[in-house]
């Protein structure tokens, strides 16, 4: 039997509505589960109080933006409540070949793009228990104004109406119900027969499955 090499590291897809917890949940399960990476995406939105160029994303102007998209430096790229943002295709692709797994905080549109470059990624949607408590998260944040915080509830409805193209649908509720059906997904996705064959090659190799060198 033969195991193709590349996909020794897996590829996670993290959407949702904004507010609904999602980096909050991510940061949690960076925090808990080692060789797994976020890939910091480049955006055209000002940085909120608090994040730093690098950390939380790059932060570019739209010019540079269309430039590198042009060039190609994007696995892929969307507008999203009027900004751009876009994944470095470079990071991931180094990261993916070394066995460390990726996880991308995107919108749906991007979902659907890497969709079609990784068919294997696995996808997670991310539900709020309710339009009220998505609203009451976003203000107490407290990093949005008060017209951008409209814009983000009004198009969290166009944002959940492409959950069913997700393999996972987790409800944030209770934060750590939903911290443990992430951590349950990542990890059943690592035990996938492929990962597990090209992460332990030589044990597997004792076994007569060999990874393929094509
Ligand atoms: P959040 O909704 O509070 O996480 O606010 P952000 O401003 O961080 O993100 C805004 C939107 O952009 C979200 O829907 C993200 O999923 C999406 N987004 C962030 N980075 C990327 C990216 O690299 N590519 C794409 N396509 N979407 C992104
Ligand atoms: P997103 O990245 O999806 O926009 P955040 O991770 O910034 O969302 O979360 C939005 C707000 O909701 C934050 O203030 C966060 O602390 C809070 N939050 C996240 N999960 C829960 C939860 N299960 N219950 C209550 N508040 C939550
Ligand atoms: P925020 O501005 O609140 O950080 O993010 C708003 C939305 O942009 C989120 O839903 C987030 O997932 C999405 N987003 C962030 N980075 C990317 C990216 O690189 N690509 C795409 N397609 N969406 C992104």
């Amino acid at each position: 039997m033969s195991i193709h090499p590349a996909l020794a590291g897996s590829l996670f897809v993290v959407a949702a509505p904004s507010g609904a917890g999602k980096s909050t949940l991510v940061n949690a399960l960076l925090a808990q589960e080692p060789g797994i990476k976020l890939s910091i995406s480049t955006t055209t939105r000002a940085p909120r109080p608090g994040e730093h160029h690098g950390r939380e994303y790059f932060f570019t102007t739209p010019e540079d933006f269309v430039a590198r998209a042009d060039a190609g430096e994007f696995l892929e790229w969307a507008e999203v409540h009027g900004n751009y943002y876009g994944t470095s295709r470079l990071l991931v692709e180094k990261e993916m070949k070394t066995g460390i797994d990726i996880l991308l905080e995107i919108d749906w549109q991007g979902a659907r793009q890497v969709r079609k470059l990784f068919p294997d990624a696995a996808g997670i949607f991310i539900l709020p228990p309710s339009i009220a408590a998505l609203e009451e998260r976003l203000y107490k944040r407290g990093q949005d104004q008060p017209h951008v915080i409209t814009k983000r509830l009004l198009a969290a409805g166009g944002e959940i109406a492409h959950a069913p193209e997700f393999e996972y649908a987790i409800i944030n509720e209770e934060f750590h119900v939903a911290l443990s059906e992430m951590s349950a997904i990542v990890r059943a996705t690592r035990a996938r027969f492929p990962q597990q064959a090209a992460r332990n090659a030589s044990l597997f190799a004792q076994f007569g499955i060999h990874a393929s060198q094509s």
